[in-house]
């Protein structure tokens, strides 16, 4: 088995266990299956997954413990707080794992986690407080004490409490989680065992876990619905190890030492099913026992992820969001270790949950990207992807600068694209340098002729004798002002001609493809329109004209003889 990596505080295991007796009989196949030398697990074909730590079906509990816990109680010994949860479906092997179920029958082979636990701890103490004596040292001293607690629909039962009625499921207990000055967790109400040996204490286990067995037939099915937390609390008053050489020597002569007291709280958590809760049926105390119990194990992924989250460092961690993660604040992330085993089923029939368990601890893990087993075809594929970057990136090259190409069938040639462009917009800039100076011309022109005209006006004026420089100043801006209505009446004129030339066409058309179209009705519909603007066209030259008699009228008659010279021209103009 491969390690990945001990830098984050939360370790993940994935552990399949074996297909039962009822499994094989029922025939499922199983669907997962774990990359040999690797800790990557495959559930069907294309799913991976990568943990610190996979164990196969035939993993036994003894490698377990060696691999992922016997150091983390060699941590309590510095000090250091350890956790370790059990997640998965029902039936997946949490319990079995955990050994949180305390099956007298089972053989010393199957026994689980704790026991073990609790077996490595007592043997650790021994040996500590031998080598002390052996270095001439005064024995460490140790204290340790349990306590075990059962996490049920956001409500702490205390399976150490004898007196607990357990008849009475509704009953809240008296349980509350402090919060001490230095930010440690401490319950009030939960009875503390302080154990002397290994048996005792696997005597309190055996007793609490019996409570909760009992409650369970009776509460039906509640131990799969609910959290066991069982926790060891060490505490070590030894000599400072870094004065140990030099107070040997001392306390030879002078028997001064300096102690140090350590503690440390090792929780083992054997969590609730994380099955969703069937749709059907689903209301009342059911419905809110299935919300409360995803609460804890929604809440315990959530900080998992906060805590993990290198990129995040200020983020809030959401510990309030549920009891359990209250009760485990100060053992999760800070100087503890965590360890996370996911157990999933083999069999097919579990599919869905084994991967929603697998994906949980992936999200927990802060794992983005999903890494692909074989590294021979994701090679292939990454030098494929490059070969095609660079092809692309050649042909936009050539589509730029118009470079040789050779296309699909091998023939070489030159791709103009480029240069036909460029010529192309050459051509466009000219156009509209001419466009600019054409125009230029037009308006001079404009200002020429009414400058002729005005001319020509006020010497008639003049011969009559009537001309001042007023009226002509006038006559000046009224043929002006005609030139320029002149001009737009050209271009619109000039527009409509157009428009008539393709309108004739497109009738044209569809009389040849028979009959009315969408098209020609389109078209029938743009004559119309090009009719419209024609009258209001008229309407408004005839109102020009009114307005211009008018003031003529006011003005001069001569000048009025002019106007309607010019008038009366572009009516023809118009009309024909
Ligand atoms: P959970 O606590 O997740 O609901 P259990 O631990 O009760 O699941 O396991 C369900 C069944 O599978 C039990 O009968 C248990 O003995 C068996 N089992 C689980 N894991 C293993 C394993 N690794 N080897 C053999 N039997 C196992
Ligand atoms: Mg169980």
């Amino acid at each position: 088995m491969m390690r990945i990596s001990n830098s984050s505080f939360c370790l993940f295991q994935n552990r399949i266990r074996p297909q039962l007796a009822k499994e094989k009989i029922e025939g499922c196949h199983i669907c997962t299956s774990v990359t040999p030398g690797e800790p990557q697990v495959f559930l069907g074909k294309d799913k991976a997954f990568t943990f610190d730590y996979v164990f196969n079906i035939d993993s036994q509990q003894e490698e377990i413990y060696i691999q992922c816990i016997e150091k983390l109680i060699e941590g309590c010994f510095e000090g250091y707080n350890a956790t370790v949860f059990a997640y998965g479906q029902t039936g997946a092997g949490k319990t079995y794992t955990m050994g949180t179920g305390f099956d007298v029958n089972i053989t010393e082979e199957e026994q689980g986690i704790i026991s073990r636990a609790v077996k490595h701890l007592f043997r650790c103490i021994e040996e500590k407080k031998q080598a002390a004596i052996k270095q001439g040292l005064p024995p460490p001293d140790f204290k340790v004490n349990a306590q075990f607690l059962e996490l049920y629909n956001e409500e702490i039962l205390d399976l150490f409490d004898t007196t607990r009625d357990i008849d009475a499921k509704n009953k809240k207990s008296n349980i509350k989680i402090h919060e001490d000055s230095a930010g440690g967790i401490y319950t009030v109400g939960v009875t503390t065992r302080t154990v002397n040996g290994e048996s005792e204490m696997m005597q309190c286990l055996k007793l609490g876990a019996l409570s909760r067995t009992t409650a369970s037939t009776q509460m039906n099915v509640q131990s799969s619905r609910s959290h066991a937390i069982f926790t060891i609390h060490l505490c070590q008053t030894r000599v400072c190890p870094d004065n140990a050489t030099d107070n040997r020597i001392i306390s030879e002569s002078s028997e001064m030492n300096e102690f140090e007291t350590l503690t440390a709280k090792f929780h083992f958590v054997d969590l609730a099913g994380s099955e969703r809760l069937k749709r059907t049926g689903a209301t009342g105390e059911r419905a809110k026992e299935g919300i409360s119990i995803n609460c804890g194990l929604l809440a315990l992924g959530n900080v998992i992820s906060a805590l993990g989250d290198k990129s995040k460092k200020a983020t809030h961690v959401p510990y309030r969001d549920s009891k359990l993660t209250r009760l485990l604040q100060d053992s999760l992330g800070g100087n503890s270790q965590t360890l996370m085993i996911a157990c999933v089923s083999p069999s097919d029939r579990d599919f869905m949950e084994t991967l929603n368990t697998l994906k949980y601890a992936n999200r927990a893990r802060n794992i983005k990207n999903k890494v692909v087993v074989n590294q021979d075809r994701a090679s292939q594929q990454i030098n494929a992807l490059r070969s095609e970057i660079t092809r692309l990136q050649m042909e936009l090259m050539e589509y730029k600068t118009g470079k040789r190409i050779i296309d699909e069938e091998g023939v070489e040639s030159i791709n103009d694209m480029f240069h036909e462009n460029a010529m192309l917009q050459t051509e466009n800039n000219n156009l509209r340098v001419r466009i600019k100076a054409m125009q230029e011309t037009i308006d001079a022109l404009r200002a020429r002729i009414t400058q002729l005209m005005s001319d020509q006006a006020n010497q008639v004026l003049a011969r009559a004798g009537e001309g001042n420089e007023e009226i002509s100043n006038m006559i000046h801006n009224y043929i002006k002002e005609i030139e320029d209505l002149r001009a737009k009446l050209l271009e619109s004129e000039a527009v409509n001609e157009n428009l008539r030339r393709n309108l004739s066409r497109a009738s044209a058309r569809s009389t040849y493809f028979g009959g009315p179209s969408a098209f020609s009705a389109s078209m029938l519909s743009s004559e119309k329109e090009t009719m419209d603007i024609l009258d209001i066209a008229k309407k408004d030259l005839e109102k020009l004209k009114k307005k211009e008699r008018k003031k003529k009228k006011r003005w001069c008659m001569n000048y009025n003889a002019i106007c309607f010279l010019f008038i009366s021209k572009e009516v023809y103009f118009f009309n024909h």
